[in-house]
């Protein structure tokens, strides 16, 4: 059998901080940017009773929407493929997301609850176990402190997606520091109970909202009944969490994913910072009859920022930064 990969450990510097200084205060992001505090810590207590939750949730699992109902304990997988353990397959200091979360220590987790087409990591996110490491906790946690030290102000659990990793995730929050900040980089498909389980211990949920209400979400990620699943979920978490939504805007899916899901937001959740994302890469995806095998064409790009000026959503982002300052 093939070694497993190493974590991969590096920097990696986008052009806008290109030689910046990550232990230079001045390079870090303030404690608090409208509305989004970094200073928000855990609840060490919150984290000793999800993690008796995760443990028994894993025997029969539904910490996800996909509720596999399998005994991940016992060495059962079910859609993401890992067991109990989880496999970390990359970590670095990284300015390339959100502004107002750089520098972020940003934590790659294999292993997914969807099947996107488009995804950009396919490797480790479906076949987890032939990617990354294994790690004590204790590891991570360590990983987690070494990185606060040189200028990260928040660890950003994301992957894949760091839901299926739950159980991992919490057992090394169980060993950091109260104030330490936690970004949850999730898909939301995710299930009450396991929302429930990470209140008090989730210091901002960066949630992808990813499709519209139509059949995208099946097409393109292989999953039943996106959008009844995902947006009372999202209703919950924004009305008493601290959250930012995303949206990657996707070639020859304005009309049915981009536009919906601003047009949602705007009437029921109107104070939820929203990042619009343009970047779309097809990866590996040229000539695939999904229609994905493209970057966004010139008018697709225009029209999605004009859908986003036009928008009254106060707290409104443009690929990561403020729209007030990416104009
Ligand atoms: S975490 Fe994995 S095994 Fe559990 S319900 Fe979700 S996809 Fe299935």
């Amino acid at each position: 059998m093939k070694p497993a990969a190493p974590w991969r450990t590096c920097y990696r510097v986008d052009r806008r901080t290109r030689g910046a200084n990550i232990t230079d205060p001045k390079t870090q992001t303030p404690a608090v940017d409208r509305g989004i505090d970094l200073s928000r810590g855990l609840d060490l207590q919150r984290v000793e009773s999800a993690i008796t939750w995760a443990q028994q949730a894993y025997a029969r699992c539904d910490v996800c929407a996909e509720r596999c109902h399998v005994n991940r304990l016992a060495g059962e997988l079910g859609r993401c493929g890992l067991g109990e353990q989880a496999r970390v397959y990359k970590e670095y200091v990284h300015f390339g997301e959100e502004s107002v979360f750089t520098p972020s220590h940003t934590v790659y987790l294999a292993g997914c609850s969807m099947r996107c087409a488009f995804c950009s990591d396919h490797g480790p996110v479906w076949s987890p176990s032939a990617h990354g490491v294994e790690l004590p906790p204790a590891a991570l946690a360590k990983r987690i402190a070494q990185r606060r030290g040189e200028g990260a102000t928040n660890v950003n659990f994301v992957g894949g997606v760091p839901d299926t990793s739950i159980l991992f995730i919490l057992r090394t929050l169980a060993l950091c520091p109260a104030d330490t900040h936690v970004v949850f980089n999730t898909n939301l498909w995710s299930t009450p109970a396991a929302i429930d389980a990470l209140t008090g211990i989730v210091g901002t949920w960066l949630i992808d909202l990813k499709f519209g209400p139509g059949r995208c979400g099946k097409k393109l990620a292989q999953v039943d009944r996106y959008w009844e699943t995902i947006t009372p979920l999202l209703a919950g978490i924004a009305d008493t969490e601290q959250i930012v939504v995303r949206h990657l805007v996707m070639p020859g899916h304005l009309d049915c994913c981009t536009i919906p899901a601003i047009d949602w937001l705007e009437r029921y959740r109107p104070q939820a910072a929203f990042n619009l994302m343009t970047g779309y890469h097809p990866y590996k995806m040229a000539g695939h009859r999904s229609g994905m095998g493209r970057s966004l064409s010139k008018e697709e790009r225009l029209r999605s920022h004009q859908v986003l000026s036009r928008s009254s959503l106060p707290h409104r982002m443009l690929d990561g930064r403020w729209l007030d300052t990416a104009e």
